[in-house]
């Protein structure tokens, strides 16, 4: 059965960087609330670099580089009020501008403390980087009611309940359905359209927390189960999931549809344009998503549901990650001991780092991790018990889609469009909607061009 709850829409650092941007934003919701009879709900991010800048003058304040965190926040503080300058005139402005002041105050206040400390905690990390997106919805929300648009602003620190693991928050889907019904669902009933920032929420005792970079896609999916909507947009500055990281290879084409699956380990695998769990809480509800570009508002875009129609194409597309190592881990004892696994994951899960890629042998484990933050440790921990063997500067290579389980052909196809390129791990999930390949860092571009003219050229 499809749902009936409000359309959420989502809109990235991209689609809302400056005044311009912003106005194109107002345009299409504003479009979306007059040809539907429900207000949309509204997620937007905070204007493009400014979590970057944030993260970096948090570093800065724990060196004590005063004068630069200064000048850094002088600087912020300058594109939010240009931005609102252009987009509000002054009599309109008085209270956003009274509120995103409040916001400053309160980022100068956390800056300074840090550098007193000279060092941020985790609570007061994730109050720092959040500010981008409390004034960004902030000024959305101005905009879209000089606009005409009925509005409300909504605090998502009230409407998102995580656990309190800072800066990777996961929602707590009941006590979210609550707060979003309490802080958001009445204001549709209204009439109005909620705008709420996304990437960040709160523990359920009011701690400050963000779900990870890129995250205002997962706060969109959060926001999406908890009103039961219809359908969630990403809106952002391509045309849809292309086939290929458009970043990596030329011309790659936009793929129309796929399946939640398929979205998930693309994401999963570097394909940026979706953050990795947003598809989690469509998947638990059925409800479709749409990635659209907000430069060019009347394309299809890609659509991403349970069951999408039948594909033309062998592949959905193949996504790429960069920096990658591989760890290669090896059982002193020749044979696998039983247990020799468990040992090996459980040195990788209590550094809290995850894994990627897997392969096995008679004697061997090799895996591959993205986040090399703790690998000193963890190469320690294996050493204990078994010999560790490091190699960086890889990147992972992944052709994914559902047709790869029917027809075994298509994998074969994948390996040989890499002929000539030394492999380092293949591996195929029991799923088989992938076939992920370790290369060279260096081999990456050459090998995904061969790739995706194999199979979209
Ligand atoms: P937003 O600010 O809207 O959240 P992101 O920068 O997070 O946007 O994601 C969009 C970017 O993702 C694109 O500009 C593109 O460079 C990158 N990207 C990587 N792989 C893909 C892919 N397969 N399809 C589309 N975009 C991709
Ligand atoms: N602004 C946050 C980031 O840059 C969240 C997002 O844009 O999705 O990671
Ligand atoms: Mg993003």
């Amino acid at each position: 059965m499809s749902l009936s709850g409000p359309i959420v829409m989502k809109f990235g650092g991209t689609s809302v960087a400056d005044a311009d941007a912003i106005a194109r934003v107002v345009g299409i919701v504003k479009a979306a609330r007059d040809s539907s009879g429900l207000p949309p709900v509204v997620i937007v991010s905070a204007m493009s670099g400014v979590t970057d800048r944030l993260l970096e003058l948090t570093g800065a304040a724990e060196r004590r580089l005063d004068a630069h965190v200064l000048n850094g926040v002088a600087e912020l503080s300058r594109r939010h009020f240009e931005a609102l300058e252009r987009l509000l005139p002054a009599e309109a402005a008085n209270d956003v501008l009274a509120d995103i002041g409040a916001d400053f105050d309160d980022l100068r206040a956390l800056l300074k403390a840090t550098g007193i400390l000279r060092s941020a905690s985790p609570s007061a990390h994730d109050a720092i980087v959040c500010t981008g997106e409390l004034m960004n919805s902030r000024i959305l929300a101005a905009a879209l009611a000089h606009n005409g648009v009925p509005t409300a602003w909504v605090d998502a620190r009230r409407a998102i309940v995580t656990d309190n693991v800072h800066s990777a928050a996961s929602p707590r889907a009941e006590e979210t359905r609550e707060a979003v019904g309490r802080e958001i669902v009445p204001r549709v009933a209204e009439g109005r359209v909620p705008v709420v920032g996304g990437f960040v929420g709160a523990t359920p005792h009011g701690v400050t927390t963000t779900l990870g970079r890129g995250g205002s896609d997962y706060s969109a999916a959060i926001i999406g189960a908890a009103v039961d909507s219809r359908e969630i947009q990403i809106w952002t500055d391509v045309d849809g999931m292309m086939s290929a990281d458009p970043r990596v290879v030329d011309s790659p084409k936009v793929v129309p549809y796929l399946s939640f699956g398929e979205a998930s380990e693309l994401a999963y695998f570097g394909a940026k344009v979706l953050h990795p769990s947003t598809i989690l809480p469509a998947v638990a509800k059925d409800i479709p998503v749409r990635i659209l570009n907000s430069r060019r508002a009347g394309g299809a875009g890609t659509t991403i549901t349970a069951v999408p129609p039948p594909a033309t194409r062998p592949l959905a597309a193949v996504a790429c990650k960069r920096n990658v190592t591989m760890v290669e881990i090896t059982s002193t004892r020749m044979l696998m001991a039983h247990g020799f696994l468990r040992r090996v994951f459980e040195v990788f899960e209590r550094h809290r780092t995850a894994v990627d890629v897997v392969t096995t042998s008679e004697v061997s484990v090799s895996v591959t991790v993205d986040d090399d933050a703790r690998l000193g440790d963890i190469v320690e921990a294996l050493r204990e018990f078994a010999e560790v063997s490091v190699e960086g500067g890889l990147a992972i290579l992944c052709a994914v889609g559902d047709n790869l389980r029917c027809d075994p052909r298509i994998a074969a196809r994948v390996i040989g469009a890499l002929e000539g390129f030394p492999v380092r791990m293949v591996s195929q999930a029991a799923s088989r909607r992938n076939v992920t390949i370790v290369l060279r860092d260096e081999d990456l571009a050459q090998g995904m061009g061969q790739l995706h003219s194999e199979f979209f050229g």
